[in-house]
């Protein structure tokens, strides 16, 4: 299964995204990897994304 489904969204217009779509990365030397991880909303430009919460798994 590779169907890219929803899994962040946006707290500022509330719509549903990829990471694909979300993930933006910025330069940073202070970090490990060399770079900083941005979640910004494709749409209005925000940076209130959040991470989907899985639910169905309750017994
Ligand atoms: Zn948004």
């Amino acid at each position: 299964m590779t169907t890219a489904h929803p899994t962040h969204w946006c707290v500022s217009c509330g719509k549903h995204y990829t990471r694909q779509q979300v993930r933006q990365t910025l330069p940073a030397e202070h970090t490990p990897d060399g770079e900083v991880e941005l979640l910004i909303c494709p749409h209005c430009g925000s940076d209130q994304v959040e991470e989907l919460q899985e639910i169905g798994h309750d017994e």
